[in-house]
């Protein structure tokens, strides 16, 4: 790192401002260097430098950094979208598969850049914001580039002093699940609930849980605070009527870990809940950390008889290739679709292809998001049978969603059954074309 300080300093003493500095972290080398051994590890980073090299402008300069991660420093970029197609690059040519002695490597490589203004007065300061733009990749896309802004500073900071505060924390004592009803659009009533963490801190106050759930995976906790919510949901859930599912997240930490897993398998066995009756919740990007050990755990579970949900689909890689390997029984379809959903024709265009291809695949579409009449009048027409959202129930705690279920309207008094959808609906709603 110093010999990179200073390389920026001399660069910038010949008052060269058009720079910006990066870094390269990969995905994958650790699981390598662990079965290969160090030596293999050492050749496949020799092989990432030679590949690099090969592809970086003459302008780019690279150093390794330590460990599985590399410096860059690009002078002469004077705009955003040459430096974002630079990363976009490498990105790409981490993908594919490095041919070593007696294994192909498969690996994949997250960036983050920052570019220079007269603020920054420091090399090191130069290089922890692009270090913040490379997190950024990290908890939001692997395998992609981000140019760093000041949000991705200001979350990150955030998330690490929740992250301190979460190590004093009492799991058993401060956190709590809530639950939302997963409804059926045909009568109304719930067939299921997700829980939802929540983290009363005596400190903080209300912490959400975008916070505090990357905290525990950045503080290393997430395996065990999972384990303590799992316990939680099931003991609460037991005496709910036995028609209902409950689903649950996992991080992507869990499912990475062979211990933490059997630890939930544990668990599930020792609540004596149904395990059919349990889904286990999990995105696409927490498969990209190891795909082939998170297909180990959802297969583990898969064996115990629970179901496998592949949660806010549309928002990460939402490749086809993964809907149509993973054991999957429920896709949940973001709820970043369903916002424009009654006046943009493309958004109902990709939504009705979601759950078409869900129908097709024997795979239960789950729409999340929904806030009212309109998006539910709509989804409905479409043929879509099972909701979440606003529009039917915000997250309850225990009490309140065993009242939700005792309120519930019986399926007769339920007056927005799609069986009564009639062809007009759908005429007016652009998926089905007028004779006239
Ligand atoms: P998620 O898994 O996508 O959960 C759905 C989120 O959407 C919930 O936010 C829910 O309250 C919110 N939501 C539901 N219906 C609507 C709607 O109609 N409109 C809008 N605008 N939002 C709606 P919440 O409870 O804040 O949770 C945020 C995220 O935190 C979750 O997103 C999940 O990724 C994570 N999370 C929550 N609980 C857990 C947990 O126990 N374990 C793990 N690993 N992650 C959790
Ligand atoms: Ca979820």
């Amino acid at each position: 790192m110093n010999h990179l300080n200073s390389q920026v300093r001399d660069i910038l003493a010949q008052k060269s401002s058009e720079l910006a500095v990066g870094i390269l972290d990969l995905d994958g080398f650790k699981q390598i260097n662990d079965v290969y051994g160090h030596s293999a590890g050492d050749h496949l980073l020799q092989a990432v430098g030679k590949r690099l090299s090969e592809i970086l402008p003459p302008r780019v300069f690279l150093a390794r950094l330590g460990g599985d991660e590399f410096g860059l420093i690009a002078s002469e970029f004077d705009n955003r979208e040459s430096l974002e197609k630079l990363g976009d690059k490498i990105c790409q040519v981490m993908r594919v598969p490095f041919e070593m002695d007696k294994f192909n490597a498969h690996l994949g490589g997250s960036v983050g850049f920052a570019e220079w203004n007269s603020e920054i007065e420091d090399p090191e300061r130069f290089f922890e914001m692009a270090d913040y733009a490379l997190y950024h990749s990290k908890d939001n896309k692997r395998g992609s580039v981000t140019i760093f802004n000041q949000s991705h500073a200001d979350t990150i900071q955030e998330v690490s002093g929740v992250a301190r505060r979460l190590q004093d924390a009492s799991f058993t004592d401060e956190m709590s699940l809530v639950y939302q009803p997963i409804v059926s659009t045909l009568n109304g009533k719930a067939v299921g609930f997700e829980a939802l963490a929540r983290w009363h801190s005596p400190i903080l106050g209300a912490v959400s849980p975008d916070v505090f759930i990357r905290s525990a995976e950045r503080a290393g906790s997430i395996n065990a605070l999972t384990a303590i919510l799992l316990e939680k949901a099931l003991d609460d859930f037991k005496s709910w009527p036995e028609d209902l599912f409950l689903s649950f997240n996992l991080s992507m930490q869990d499912i990475a870990s062979a211990e933490a897993m059997l630890r939930l398998v544990a668990i599930v066995k020792k609540s004596e809940f149904d395990p059919h009756r349990l889904t286990f919740e999990v995105t696409e990007s927490s498969m990209m950390r190891d795909y082939d050990r998170a297909m180990n755990s959802l297969n583990l579970l898969k064996n115990m008889g629970c179901k496998i949900a592949l949660d806010d689909f549309g928002t990460g890689y939402s490749s086809l290739a993964y809907v149509r390997q993973m054991p999957l029984d429920k896709l949940k379809l973001d709820r970043k679709f369903i916002a424009d959903i009654e006046t943009d024709r493309n958004a109902r265009a990709i939504v009705h292809a979601m759950i078409e291809m869900c129908n097709h695949l024997q795979v239960e579409c789950i729409v999340e998001g929904v806030e009212n009449v309109g998006q539910f009048d709509t989804l409905s027409a479409m043929g879509c049978k099972i909701i979440q959202g606003y529009y039917f129930s915000k997250p309850l705690n225990g009490v309140d969603a065993r009242a939700y279920l005792a309120e519930q309207k019986s399926p007769d008094e339920f007056d927005h059954c799609p069986m009564v959808q009639t062809s007009e609906t759908l005429i007016e709603y652009g998926l089905f074309k007028s004779k006239a």
